[in-house]
């Protein structure tokens, strides 16, 4: 086969799969969609004895297939509707309530995405996401249901599994000692402990027992001690009550690359227990964080090294990244880690 003939015969095979590739959506967007939009109503409800805000979208045909995505930061849920066209309903609508701002409706793909601007981060446990069938005596059409609580039930709730143990918290750093710290000023210690101070809530919550190593900006031994002195009296907090079941240190990380980034655990080499720990802490606040995942590791961090009990370190992101620092001192993503490390210690527990 000479050149010409060659590239004309791969050409002819591209166009045949991207036409293959694009007819049938094509040949769908013609036929349309099998829902459409065609109903929206919001309404202040009462769930639970709280207030809350509920908005129902409704379409044509059975309830849709849809995916939900938080963004913490733009305080927005996005909830895309699978095969479903906007239809009628308005493509955007203003709200006047101390839940959400406005609902945008907009259409692309095949999908109709729904977003709503919140007043607060759509922190796990402040919202839900149903569908409902169509209700005829009620002359609803097929429904997504979105309701918006007044306040985090993820602040609230109870957690099996940690109830009468005894837990240490270690907030890194503190006091004369500010940790690592961020492009725009975060310091690596105020992470530490807005974070440990959430986790202590909600294992408090949930009937452990919380220690922890310092509850506000403070140096644990005393004002530019050395790290040794620093590190230990961490260490005695934990050792001089017999009942400490687990130590977890709560950091951030740092490097002189702003590239640097993710989250990591850290455990004592040589400790199954420690181990098991870091391991279900890395899991959770994998899934949780969405950060890039540096995995489970060793070290001789000197709070490994001296604590009795099973313990981990935890570094929750680099500081030192731009993206990261951001993240990591809003409030809500911190709510969502310490969410995440009480499910990975409670998961512990149950073994
Ligand atoms: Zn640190």
């Amino acid at each position: 086969m000479n050149n010409v003939f060659r590239w004309a015969s791969l050409v002819g095979v591209l166009v045949a799969v991207v036409l293959g590739l694009c007819l049938p959506q094509m040949a769908e967007a013609r036929s349309g969609h099998s829902h459409e939009l065609n109903y929206f109503q919001s309404s202040r409800v009462k769930i639970a004895g709280a207030n809350a805000l509920r908005i129902e979208i409704g379409m044509t045909g059975d309830e849709p297939k849809y995916t939900v995505n938080e963004y913490l930061l733009r305080r927005q849920l996005v909830i895309d509707l699978s095969n479903t066209g906007k239809g009628k309903v308005k493509r955007q609508i203003t709200m006047k309530n101390d839940f959400a701002k406005q609902v945008q409706i907009t259409e692309a793909g095949g999908k109709t995405r729904v977003t709503i601007d919140l007043t607060k981060a759509p922190v796990p446990g402040t919202y839900r996401i149903s569908t409902l069938p169509a209700d005829r005596r009620a002359k609803k059409p097929a429904r997504i249901l979105v309701e918006i609580f007044e306040k985090s039930s993820a602040m609230v709730s109870n957690t099996p599994g940690v109830k009468g143990k005894t837990i240490v918290l270690d907030p890194g750093h503190g006091g004369s000692d500010s940790g690592a710290v961020g492009p725009t000023g975060v310091k690596e210690k105020d992470v530490a402990l807005a974070v440990g101070r959430k986790v202590q809530k909600l294992l408090a919550n949930s009937g452990a027992q919380v220690i922890m190593t310092r509850t506000t900006d403070v140096d644990v031994y005393a004002p530019n001690a050395s790290g040794a002195q620093e590190l230990q009296a961490r260490c005695n907090v934990a050792n001089r009550n017999p009942g400490t079941a687990l130590f977890v240190s709560i950091h951030c990380n740092a490097f002189s690359s702003p590239a640097a980034n993710g989250m990591e655990t850290y455990y004592c080499a040589g400790s199954q227990k420690g181990y098991e720990l870091a391991n279900l802490l890395n899991e959770e606040l994998a899934r949780a964080g969405g950060l890039f995942n540096r995995g489970v590791k060793t070290a001789n961090y000197y709070v490994l090294r001296h604590t009795n009990m099973p313990a981990s370190l935890i570094e929750l992101g680099f500081v030192t990244n731009y993206h990261e620092e951001k993240l990591l001192q809003s409030d809500a993503y911190q709510t969502k880690l310490a969410n995440a490390i009480v499910r990975g210690i409670a998961r512990y527990f149950k073994g």
